[in-house]
């Protein structure tokens, strides 16, 4: 008998305790080696003055278990409460969320019998890093970060997972077509790690597309692997699809910490009641099993789920023509479980977590990415972006003000609003706001300095000029590394 793993266990608020006893038991009794560790989190500890519902010594069973098994948890109303689950991705590192969504038709209900997928989804970038700012009158904006380091880990891990869980097609969604350096970022390195992976079938699909196709076809998908806010909408949909959000799990995954978790929330409306479907929760506890190295307590558990739910065993809200007597509750559920040890399911697909798959890599660890920083490019500066923040002007009149204030070295070279060049050659029909976007280059080609801007800077403030903030335009290794403007 091999030792027994520490895991960190939150039973969460509402229905969270409830759901978390009957996984717990049914992990007892399948001989799961795991020794949980319990901590408080949720709506005591934020009423209790922590901001993010999570006392600061659960922190250290976090860093010392490195993993987690959570139960959903409310968030009190109100101002001032921040969200644990950011918290604890961010803090944590926690850069993948997987979540897999699959039909159980015709023991759940839905109009995709024979869906069968993964979202592999970026949890640390894009739109969330919360930087945020309005920058005038009329203008907010909200930065969108995607990084290399970022792209190849959660793109690596798509494949890995694909290959140690014997998928076989991975699809890279985003919008690179609009957003060509960011958005263009994530498919170009998604373009580069695929060959290391012959077996799996690639495809990219622009991200509106991509979710018609996910809503109207989700059979025809595999493992999808996405940014963070397209990846956000595509798992709720995805859920949605499979005709049980109660179903879901979901894990969070990081280098050294892993957090697994249904991806419901905890229910008030039905909390004590003992009705509650364990299931979401079982599930992300399948999936902590098999990334902890004991996928055949994995395996068990969840062949004898699925053979629980066809043979009719069913909480409430899952209750229909195909379910015996009365509506089960969490704990019988779990029993019905535990009864069924060692049996497999005779309609569903049975699972696979042992065997090695058609490659022969058994999945009995956790996925390990390494990513390799590059050596740094050759960064040239050329130019300047100045965002300027002007009520009531026409950008002829704007470019005179800019071009009679300009230093030397800095020549205007285009004023875009909202992104569309108003000058010059701008339409007048063009509706303008506020907020300015006015490129200075060197006006023939000649290199540009920081000294060279502070100075730009200065000419334009000392006239009057409302400077919002600047970006450097740089080439890196000479490749342009900004976008010329208009969508280009
Ligand atoms: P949150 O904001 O925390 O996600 P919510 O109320 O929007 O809360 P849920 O808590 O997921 O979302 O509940 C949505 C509905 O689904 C509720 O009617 C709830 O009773 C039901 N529900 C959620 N989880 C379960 C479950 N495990 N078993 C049965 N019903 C559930």
């Amino acid at each position: 008998m091999s030792e027994l793993t520490p895991i960190t266990v939150a039973r969460g608020d509402g229905i969270g305790p409830e759901i978390m006893d009957a996984t717990l038991r049914v992990l007892q009794a399948a001989g799961a080696r795991i020794a949980p560790e319990f901590i408080e989190i949720g709506q005591q500890q934020y009423l209790a003055g922590h901001s993010s519902g999570i006392a600061p010594e659960a922190w250290d069973s976090l860093r010392r278990t490195k993993v987690f098994l959570k139960a959903p948890i409310t968030t009190p109303q109100g101002g001032g409460f921040k969200s644990l689950n950011v918290t604890i991705r961010k803090t944590l590192g926690l850069y993948a969320n997987v979540r897999p969504c699959v039909s159980y038709a015709p023991f759940v209900r839905t109009l995709h019998p024979q869906m069968n997928l993964v979202i592999v989804r970026e949890n640390e970038e894009d739109l969330y890093a919360g930087i945020e700012h309005r920058q005038t009158d009329e203008v907010y904006q909200c930065l969108k970060l995607i990084t290399r380091p970022g792209c190849e880990k959660i793109v690596r891990y798509a494949f890995e997972y694909a290959r140690r869980h014997g998928r076989k097609k991975v699809t890279c969604m985003t919008k690179d077509n609009i957003m060509k350096m960011t958005d263009g970022l994530f498919h170009r390195v998604f373009d580069e790690i695929a060959p290391q992976y012959p077996e799996i079938e690639t495809e990219h699909l622009i991200i509106d597309i991509g979710a018609a196709r996910l809503a109207t076809r989700p059979e025809r998908f595999d493992v999808i692997v996405t940014p963070n806010l397209y990846g956000d909408i595509l798992s709720d949909i995805a859920a949605e699809l499979t005709g049980s959000v109660g179903l879901a799990p979901s894990a969070n995954i990081g280098d050294h910490v892993a957090m697994f978790e249904a991806i419901h929330g905890s229910a008030p409306d039905i909390a004590g009641k003992g009705i509650a479907n364990p299931s979401g929760l079982l599930l992300a506890a399948v999936m902590m099993l098999v990334h902890i190295g004991q996928p055949a307590v994995a395996e068990t558990v969840h062949n004898a789920w699925l053979r629980t739910i066809e043979d009719g065993v069913h909480t409430a809200e899952l209750h229909g023509s195909l379910s015996i007597g009365r509506p089960f509750g969490s704990m019988d559920f779990a029993d019905a479980v535990i009864e069924r040890l060692g049996q497999r399911p005779e309609q569903l697909a049975a699972v696979r977590y042992t065997q090695a798959d058609a490659r022969g890599a058994a999945p009995t660890a956790a996925i390990q990415v390494k990513v390799q920083r590059r050596a740094p490019a050759v960064k040239t500066l050329v130019g300047v972006d100045v965002f300027v923040h002007a009520a009531d002007v026409n950008p002829d009149a704007l470019a005179g003000q800019l071009c009679a204030l300009a230093t030397p070295s800095l020549a205007l070279q285009m004023i875009t609003n909202r992104g569309v060049k108003v000058w010059p050659a701008g339409f007048p029909e063009t509706f303008c706001t506020d907020h300015w976007r006015c490129r200075f280059v060197a006006p023939q080609g000649q290199a540009v300095t920081h000294a060279d801007i502070v100075g730009l800077l200065q000419a334009l403030t000392a006239g009057g000029v409302d400077v919002i903030k600047t970006e450097n335009l740089c080439t890196f290794d000479g490749e342009r590394g900004y976008a010329l403007g208009q969508g280009q």
